[in-house]
């Protein structure tokens, strides 16, 4: 039955920091390890192992027994994964803040993975040849996949991020692992997921940044070629303009792979002389 009570939970993020503290009602179990919670007139999914504690709101009496007071169990309506799709791409770009940084991380997740599918081993292929992404490595026909769905409440966060070749991904879709992957090829899977979660941990430093932009993309590992070309070259996909924070929310990360569609479209009705600017 729904649970009208009030809770205060606190929740360790990923990526450390002083747990949250979330005023929600209404906890759903959506997977094994998920809970949906509800609260103001949104929803959040959680992992339920990062609950540090449960509390009723009114009385304030400590919660011990989570169990009792979950709502079991439950799917997540199509229209929420899509909007939790949605949100997961969005944080993952602001997470890296530039375009260049969101590139140098999602290719060392690539990279993480042998720039293969996890599932059919079909290698991606690597693209330089656009005009504005100069010294851009790029790789094609790979994407990011929820390892435990959406549905089962999965986010696109370290240690959930497989790598799979499209058509893969598509088969893949909601399905949980256990019913997409063979044992074996899941074992596979598991020792790389178990690697992300340091290699992804990443924080702007605006410090760093202020002082020495070339030197603080150097530092990341992005090549000195690109990194001269995101610092002077106003017609790249990449170029990040004078510092101000302003500005560098403009160069937020969008989807690669809708750029890349974009530039291809403008390539086709163009003459190879064409910049390949486009509106984001
Ligand atoms: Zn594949």
């Amino acid at each position: 039955m729904p649970d009208h009570r009030q809770y205060v939970m606190e929740y360790r993020e990923y990526g450390g920091g002083p747990p949250t503290r979330l005023l929600c009602f209404d906890l759903r179990r959506v997977g094994d390890d998920a809970l949906l919670a509800t609260y103001g007139g949104g929803r959040h999914l959680l992992n339920r192992a990062r609950i540090v504690s449960l509390a009723d709101a009114q009385t304030g009496e400590v919660i011990s027994d989570l169990d009792s007071h979950i709502v079991w169990p439950t799917t997540v309506p199509a229209v929420d994964i899509q909007k939790i799709r949605q949100r997961d791409k969005w944080e993952w770009d602001k997470k890296y803040c530039l375009r260049v940084i969101e590139n140098h991380f999602r290719n060392k997740l690539f990279a993480l993975f042998d720039y293969s599918c996890v599932k059919c081993s079909k290698p991606g292929i690597l693209r330089t040849d656009f005009k504005s992404m100069e010294h851009v490595p790029f790789w094609r026909g790979l994407e990011r996949d929820h390892h435990v769905p959406i549905s089962l409440g999965g986010r696109l966060t370290p240690g959930n991020i497989g790598v799979l070749c499209t058509s893969c991904n598509s088969r893949k879709n909601e399905k949980s692992p256990q019913s997409f992957y063979t044992a074996s090829e899941l074992g596979r899977v598991q020792r790389y997921l178990d690697k992300e979660e340091p290699m992804l941990r990443f924080k702007f430093d605006w410090e760093a940044w202020r002082q020495d932009r070339a030197q603080y993309l150097t530092g990341l590992g992005i090549g000195q070629g690109l990194v001269n070309e995101v610092l002077t070259n106003e017609d790249h996909r990449y170029y990040a303009p004078p510092s101000s924070s302003a500005q560098i929310e403009f160069t937020i990360a969008v989807d690669l792979k809708e750029v890349i569609k974009e530039i291809e479209k403008q390539n086709k009705g163009r003459a190879a002389t064409g910049d390949g600017e486009v509106e984001t």
